[in-house]
């Protein structure tokens, strides 16, 4: 199998046969024509169904993740509502990560929960607390790593033996280390899910999500069938700027991940900041098991203020290259305020964040930039 980069670029993506056009265009057709009843070009009938721009992506991320299909869908979240369906049914138990994305919480405790999944958070990176927290319905096992946005590191491998001794479906959300940093599935998990509007968007300008699935056929298909049935698509566009992004993702990580270093390690020697959580630093909990883990240590710091609340709340408005927006992932970097604003919908309960907590999407400026733009904004907040 050729590399990482090579199969980014060329898998799902061939030249377009007519023209010989070097970029596959963009499908932007509902329908497609018939020759006499039932007489489908290469399965085409209807975007729903199946459209040329989307099954390329599909592709490209099954490829990238070790999987055997993926599957595209309008966000994140309409992806994960998929995987639930596809998966569980009242009375199941769904057991997850105690820090996962407050809006994957939000869709299992508001959404999924009153019709009947039993929900329970656990701290996935404590093993012996995981093995504690399985019941006899568990039937999803659910791992965000690194989390958000706390940074914990969790132990893939070992979740997925405890998760498959218990019978549950293994998923791990890949959103923050994405493919070229993290392969999930070889590491045991059964499914990956991704937000694309982060890392594999890769520039802030599409809302997407992915569900790619390892070996089990069965769930696969059950996938594809809600896919179809069900509807939550990403578009023809939105799938061709994914694939596109897809190409440069691991130049990208690259230098997010050596920017995020250099970030951290620069509020790290900062008085005014209390802790920094970022697996690439020596000190951190997860520091060892991300480095088998993971092949470099991603995008994404966060810190406490020494000052506490008010701190944070005066430091975002004086960066300016960091601007202060939810989302992460981008070219650009943003700043943000969890406890108002990602995880506002965890507010009081178990998930909460603590108020003195930045977030950083660390972009692809230059380092020195983006320390000096820190450093500026502690100066005016003195
Ligand atoms: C953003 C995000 C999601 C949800 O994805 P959307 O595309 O916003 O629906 C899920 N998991 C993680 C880790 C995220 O950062």
């Amino acid at each position: 199998m050729s590399g990482f980069s090579t199969r980014a670029i060329h898998d799902g993506q061939p030249f377009e046969p007519r023209t010989g056009a070097v970029i596959p265009p963009i499908f932007m057709t509902s329908t497609f024509v018939q020759d006499g009843v039932g007489g489908l070009r290469e399965g085409y009938e209807y975007s729903r169904s199946g459209n040329p721009s989307r099954d390329g992506l599909q592709t490209q991320l099954a490829s990238l993740e070790g999987g055997r299909r993926a599957f595209t869908f309008g966000s994140g979240l309409a992806a994960e509502d998929a995987l639930v369906r596809a998966v569980l049914k009242p009375g199941d138990h769904l057991l997850m990560g105690n820090d996962v994305y407050g809006g994957s919480h939000r869709l299992m405790n508001r959404i999924w929960a009153p019709w009947g999944i039993e929900l329970s958070t656990v701290d996935v990176a404590d093993l012996d607390a995981v093995r504690a927290a399985i019941r006899p319905t568990t039937r999803m096992l659910w791992v965000e790593t690194p989390s958000n946005p706390l940074m914990t590191v969790s132990d893939i491998a070992a979740l997925a033996a405890i998760g498959h001794e218990a019978g549950a479906v293994v998923v791990a959300d890949n959103t923050f280390a994405t493919p070229a940093l993290q392969q999930p599935l070889s590491l045991g998990a059964d499914v990956v899910v991704h937000s694309t509007t982060k890392y594999i968007g890769g520039h802030s300008d599409v809302v997407g999500g992915a569900l790619v699935v390892g070996d089990d056929a069965e769930l696969a298909e059950g996938i594809a069938f809600l896919q179809f049935a069900v509807g939550a698509i990403n578009s023809p566009m939105d799938a061709w700027l994914t694939s596109r992004s897809l190409k440069t993702l691991d130049v990208r990580m690259e230098r997010h991940s050596a920017n995020a270093q250099r970030v951290a390690e620069a509020l790290a020697g900062n008085p005014a900041v209390s802790q920094v959580f970022y697996p690439g630093l020596p000190d951190h909990p997860g520091h060892e098991l991300a480095g088998r883990q993971m092949s470099r240590f991603g995008g994404m710091v966060s810190m406490r203020l020494a000052g506490g609340p008010q701190a944070a709340l005066d430091l975002v408005r004086h960066t300016e290259l960091f601007a202060l927006a939810e989302s992460l992932g981008g070219v650009e970097s943003l700043i943000c305020y969890p406890a108002e604003m990602t995880h506002a919908s965890v507010k009081g309960t178990e998930l909460a964040v603590p108020e003195d907590l930045l977030r950083l999407s660390v972009g692809l400026e230059d380092a020195d930039d983006l320390i000096a733009d820190l450093e500026g904004a502690f100066a005016a907040i003195g």
